[in-house]
């Protein structure tokens, strides 16, 4: 049963008996603060998220590409940021109730898996940044998709040795066919990730953690706008299996709709099984199995079946998949350090890349228009140079960059690619007055590579700061929304084994360092970030960000827009979530966010100064909408309470929301 609780302003935490949960658990609250915990604000207070009362972020709305009007979440000392409004409250009642950001991680991402399946969950992959503020020390988490053992480097492309013929179901395009096959899905690696990190950094049991998702799971769920949508616009795919079939549509195969209200009794079961066995339950046993015959099966479809090409996962592929703890990318950016996911993802690279190529630029001389509400609308100039350094960095990433367990970096590895003098000397080729359309990597003394780009949409960002100053930055991923549409114990199984390249060589022979091999992970562009202050003498010093975003290669576009929205522009979390999404991946096209109410795209954008102004410099402007789902969490002197606070923005291209102790 949904708690019913409203409160409204005049009402103190005293009298609503709340004054309690301050005094019991929170150290340092002032007895004066009137706050709510986990709730969102409303004009006349704050409501409970999942009641159903007006102003509940979680009543499903229809899906809209930008939600006018997000305004940042204030938190006194904690605070959650995630896609989905249920899912933000799973995660915040964890920090309320003393859990770790790590636990909150857990009960989040559970959550998350059954609120938005189309976009995460057991069956896909994650990276998470931790940073421990007790240890000061910043650790990342491996949780990628691997190729089963017995991938060859053929394996997307070709059905065997002798059939040299693209995966089945024969879609429209190679792409689609694999991704539909068994041959697109990794072995899954966020339970194992996620039960590594809690190991290390979480202080309430394993098991309480799955309670909110498995009492959502069994009480039901009303579908939101986006999993509406998502559900329709797979339809034709789902028909193709038969437990999705049976979860996902309705008894007249019509895809169940916005607002209905949904069970999932398998997933609840599944979770329940994980949270008593650990994820060694998700590894080996009849989950394991299942997962193994669901990408070994050879037909689909109701009514008239269609051939499938089964993959080649094996018990043995689930029980031997191990996360991995990896070094973090840590790079100075004017007076932060900004820290994010190394191999196999490109992201932290490309990045620091770009914000180290930036720094022999003046961007806060560039400041954007129209600061407020929605965020911000960027200079010409501004989307000129960053688009440009973009370039640079792409160029780089699709000849470099790879799971590096299989394929070393050039030179001396992540410190060649973000090396301060390497990239000034990138700088030098951005001119003011011309696009340079498309980039040469840099040349390194290594061995000629092929180079590739390939890319997805089903993922999520979740960013997370517990009492203790510990913070989450996490990414998570099915791959493509809906993933590989095989349904399986309640979940969706992803198609991440799409992110290698379906090609060995390129066309001149040579070697793509993002090739497929037994046991690898495919490149991800995924970027969790967490950025510091630079202390006096250039360490790192007091957290001051945390970010991420689902969106593809275009990861590194969202999450470095944000970065240069607060450090360089000083927007707030919130404005720096919402402004103009903009950038370049290697390519002479620019995009610039058309979903934005600052986007003027009627006569063809013709009527739109930054876009004429993109053009008059050479770039080949899209202003296709952007659907990007940055979720950031920044640290902020209030110059009213005399202390830190956290701001917390969510993106309005989606559907989440930042919950916190907020004040009332
Ligand atoms: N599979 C992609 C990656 O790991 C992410 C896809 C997405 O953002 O939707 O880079």
């Amino acid at each position: 049963m949904l708690e019913k609780i409203y409160l409204v302003k005049h009402l103190s935490l005293k009298q609503l008996g709340l004054i309690a949960i301050c005094g019991a658990i929170v150290s340092g609250c002032s007895s004066s603060d009137d706050f709510v915990a986990c709730q969102q604000a409303v004009s006349t207070g704050s409501v409970v998220v999942g009641s159903g009362l007006a102003g509940d972020p979680a009543i499903p709305e229809p899906q809209s590409g930008y939600k006018l009007g997000k305004k940042p979440v204030t938190g006194l000392s904690y605070m959650a940021v995630t896609a989905n409004p249920l899912a933000t409250k799973a995660g915040c009642e964890v920090l309320r109730d003393g859990g770790s950001a790590i636990d909150a991680a857990v009960a989040v991402q559970m959550v998350l898996g059954l609120v938005e399946p189309q976009s995460s969950g057991l069956g896909g992959g994650a990276f998470i940044l931790h940073y421990d503020a007790a240890s000061k020390k910043i650790q990342s988490y491996d949780g990628r998709e691997t190729a089963p053992a017995a991938a060859t480097e053929d394996y997307l492309r070709y059905v065997s040795a002798n059939d040299k013929t693209n995966p089945l179901p024969k879609l429209s395009t190679a792409f689609s066919s694999t991704r539909a096959s068994g041959r697109s899905i990794g072995t899954p690696g966020a339970v194992r990730m996620l039960e590594m990190a809690h190991k290390d950094y979480g202080r309430r049991s394993w098991s309480e953690l799955f309670n909110p998702a498995i009492q959502l799971a069994s009480d039901g769920f009303q579908i939101s706008g986006r999993m509406a949508a998502a559900i329709a616009g797979a339809r034709a795919d789902l028909l193709r299996d038969p437990d999705a079939v049976a979860y996902f549509l309705n008894a007249d195969l019509t895809p169940k709709g916005l607002g209905t209200l949904i069970k999932n009794p398998d997933y609840a079961a599944t979770l329940r099984a994980i949270a008593n066995g650990g994820a060694d339950a998700f590894y080996t046993g009849p989950i394991a199995q299942s997962i193994v015959d669901k990408i070994g099966v050879s037909m689909g479809g109701a009514g008239s079946p269609v051939p499938i090409t089964p993959g080649l996962t094996t018990m043995q592929d689930l029980a031997n998949y191990k996360a991995i703890r990896r070094e973090p990318v840590c790079t100075t950016y004017r007076d932060t350090w900004v820290c994010g996911m190394g191999p196999p993802s490109s992201g932290g690279i490309a990045v620091a890349q770009a914000l180290g190529i930036l720094e022999n630029f003046d961007l806060s001389a560039q400041k954007p228009t129209q600061i407020g509400d929605e965020g911000a609308k960027p200079s010409v100039t501004a989307v000129h140079l960053i688009s440009e350094a973009q370039r640079l960095a792409y160029a780089d990433r699709n000849q470099y960059v790879a799971d590096t367990d299989f394929f070393p970096l050039p030179a001396n590895g992540v410190s060649s690619l973000v090396d301060k003098a390497y990239l000034k000397a990138r700088a030098s080729l951005i001119a003011m007055n011309k696009s340079m359309g498309t980039a040469s990597p840099g040349s390194f003394p290594s061995k000629p590579l092929g180079s590739s780009a390939q890319e997805g949409n089903g993922t999520t960002h979740i960013t997370i700061v517990d009492r203790a100053g510990n913070v989450v930055s996490m990414t998570t991923t099915i791959e493509s929304g809906m993933g590989s549409f095989h349904f399986t114990r309640g979940f969706l199984l992803n198609n991440q084994l799409t992110d290698f390249s379906f090609d060995p060589v390129d066309s001149t022979g040579a070697a793509i360092a993002n090739k497929v091999g037994p046991n690898k992970r495919p490149r991800s562009s995924m970027a969790p970030t967490i950025v510091f202050s630079k202390a006096a003498d250039g360490s790192k010093g007091d957290f001051l960000m945390a970010t991420g975003s689902p969106g593809g290669a275009t990861i590194i576009q969202f999450v470095t827009k944000t970065l240069i929205g607060v450090i360089d522009w000083k927007l707030d979390a919130q404005q720096a979530t919402s402004m103009v999404n903009f950038g370049a991946a290697n390519s002479p096209t620019t995009g610039v966010g058309g979903e934005h109410p600052y986007i003027d795209s009627s006569n063809s954008g013709l009527n739109d100064p930054l876009l004429n102004g993109l053009r008059a410099l050479g770039h080949t402007v899209s202003f296709a909408a952007q659907s990007s789902g940055v979720s950031t969490i920044v640290k902020t002197m209030s110059p009213s309470r005399g202390s830190n606070i956290y701001v917390g923005g969510a993106d309005p291209r989606r559907e989440g929301i930042a919950l916190g102790d907020s004040p009332i």
